[in-house]
């Protein structure tokens, strides 16, 4: 490996707490990479963006977290066919000059999907997924859900956003779908008391609730989920499997 300065940063908005931060400065002094490090970049605006990278001039790598998943594509070269597909970039190759967007949250989300679909002994076949959330995750859940074939129908507090309110999900639609996946911020913390509006005493043993927050481990939805005997994921693996994917896109030749 060569041993020139290779600098990663995360931009976003705020940027309290960063997983990411923590996970590459880790994985850094784990794999003793001494020339490679991680920083944070709180942006107040997208247009301080090119100044960041004219003033860091070792970047080969930035990670886009809320709000600028989309903002971002105007200012890069390149964008991969999923992030295009999607709208959204969380991961950016910068290589000769040139800046490359990427999306590897579709990539966790399938991968750990695909396992926890697989997981359950009984076959239950999953057709339909009901998708709380009408924001970038939810694209990114859906493009996945749509591509492994299952239809996904789309929950929103908007009757103009997505396929159906909360107040309208009737129990027919509801029983239909055997995977539930929260893409709403509802549970993450601080807010830990808050869930979605769900009939969950229709719930029982052959219903997956995958919920993309982490933290905390268990959120009221999924433990909601877990009283009525469905399986429950949430959004640790990935998370993991996603920063994973930008290690190796920015390690490709
Ligand atoms: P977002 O755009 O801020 O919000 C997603 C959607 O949630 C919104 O479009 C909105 O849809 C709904 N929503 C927001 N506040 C709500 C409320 N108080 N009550 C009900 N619905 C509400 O966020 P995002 O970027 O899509 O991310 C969503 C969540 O996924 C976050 O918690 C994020 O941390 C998590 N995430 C996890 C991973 C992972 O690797 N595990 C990756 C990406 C994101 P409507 O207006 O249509 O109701």
């Amino acid at each position: 490996m060569s041993s020139a300065k290779k600098q990663f940063t995360l931009i976003g908005y705020p940027l309290s707490h960063s997983f990411s931060e923590k996970y590459f400065t880790e994985k850094f002094q784990k794999e003793m990479l001494s020339n490679h490090s991680y920083f944070l970049s709180p942006l107040e605006n997208i247009e301080q963006f090119p100044d960041l990278m004219a003033s860091h001039p070792d970047l080969v790598g930035v990670n886009v977290t809320i709000p600028y998943k989309e903002k971002v594509i105007p200012y890069l070269d390149e964008i991969s066919e999923e992030a295009k597909a999607i709208g959204a970039v969380n991961t950016i190759k910068i290589k000769d000059g040139k800046l490359k967007g990427y999306n590897t949250d579709v990539y966790g989300f399938e991968q750990s999907l695909l396992k926890f679909l697989q997981k359950k002994s009984k076959k239950i076949s999953v057709e339909n997924a009901l998708v709380l959330g009408t924001g970038g995750a939810a694209k990114a859940v859906c493009y996945i859900l749509k591509k492994i074939g299952i239809e996904p129908i789309l929950v929103s507090r908007n009757p103009n956003k997505g396929d159906v309110t909360y107040e309208d999900l009737d129990c027919l639609i509801f029983d239909e779908c055997r995977l539930i996946v929260n893409t709403t911020p509802l549970g993450m913390l601080p807010h830990i008391n808050t869930f979605p509006q769900l009939p969950y005493n229709r719930l029982n043993a052959n219903f997956f609730l995958y919920d993309l927050v982490y933290n905390p481990e268990k959120t009221v939805f999924l433990i909601k989920g877990e009283e009525h005997k469905s399986s429950i994921k949430n959004g640790l693996e990935m998370l993991h499997l996603q920063a994973e994917k930008s290690w190796e896109i920015w390690n490709e030749e």
